[in-house]
C-alpha cells in the first residue's frame, strides 16, 4: 500500500533535483541523480534518488525500480573504485519510525574499509572543500 502522507514538492532533494540549492553532483540522466551526503557516515557517502516524485518504498512504480536500481549499482561502483573502498553498504531509510528524514525516496552509498566505523546518520556536517574533491573522484570512475 502507498503511504497516506502526499509527496511534497517543497523538500530538499525536490529543490536539487529543479536546481533550486547547490549539491555535490556525482551522476545525473532521465533516471536518477547521485550527489554526496553533507553528512557523511563515512567518507564518499553517496545519496541516489530516482527523478520520480515519490516518499519511499511503497511509493516507487513497480515498473520504475528496475531502470532505478540499474543507476544505484552503476553509481556504487564509481563510488566504490573513485573512493577506493574495500566494500560498500546500501542503506535506505523508510518512514520517520524508520529513520527517514528527507521524504524523497533515496538509497544510501556508503564505502566501506576494514575496521573503520560509521558516523552516525546525520551527525556533522563536512567541509565544502572536502565533498568537492570527494565529487571529482567519483565523478573520474565512471
Ligand atoms: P534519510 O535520513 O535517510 O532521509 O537521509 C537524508 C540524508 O540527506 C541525510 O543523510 C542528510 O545528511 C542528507 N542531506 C540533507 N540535506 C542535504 C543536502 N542539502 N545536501 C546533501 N545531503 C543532504
Amino acid at each position: 500500500m502507498p503511504t497516506t502522507d502526499p509527496y511534497a514538492p517543497d523538500n530538499i532533494f525536490a529543490k536539487m533535483l529543479r536546481g533550486e540549492v547547490p549539491a555535490h553532483r556525482v551522476f545525473e540522466d532521465d533516471v536518477a541523480l547521485a550527489f554526496l551526503d553533507i553528512m557523511p557516515q563515512t567518507p564518499g557517502h553517496t545519496l541516489v534518488i530516482p527523478k520520480l516524485a515519490v516518499r519511499g518504498i511503497e511509493d516507487m512504480p513497480a515498473n520504475a525500480w528496475g531502470p532505478y536500481m540499474t543507476r544505484v549499482q552503476t553509481i556504487a561502483a564509481a563510488v566504490k573504485k573513485g573512493m577506493e573502498a574495500e566494500g560498500l553498504n546500501l542503506r535506505q531509510y523508510d518512514g520517520a519510525a524508520g529513520g527517514q528524514t528527507v521524504f524523497h525516496l533515496h538509497f544510501h552509498v556508503l564505502p566501506r574499509w576494514g575496521g573503520e566505523m560509521l558516523r552516525r546518520h546525520g551527525d556533522r556536517i563536512e567541509k565544502q572543500d572536502v565533498l568537492k574533491e570527494q565529487a571529482a573522484r567519483i565523478r573520474a570512475a565512471f
